[in-house]
């Protein structure tokens, strides 16, 4: 299974989940159990800053 790096927006913490992408959804912040999260892609996530533009 891949590996996702996941971000969550509830409190920011970054974990990392080895689970099917269909699963995704279904996993909760380890910190704040919150589901709402982002993909943190490795390599790419952390050095810039967010930008709403585009999508
Ligand atoms: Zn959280």
């Amino acid at each position: 299974m891949p590996n996702y790096t996941l971000r969550c927006t509830s409190c920011g913490e970054v974990y990392s989940k080895r689970i099917s992408y269909a699963k995704l959804n279904e996993q909760s912040c380890p910190k704040c159990g919150s589901q709402k999260k982002e993909r943190v892609y490795a390599g790419y996530g952390f050095a810039i800053g967010r930008n709403k533009s585009g999508g």
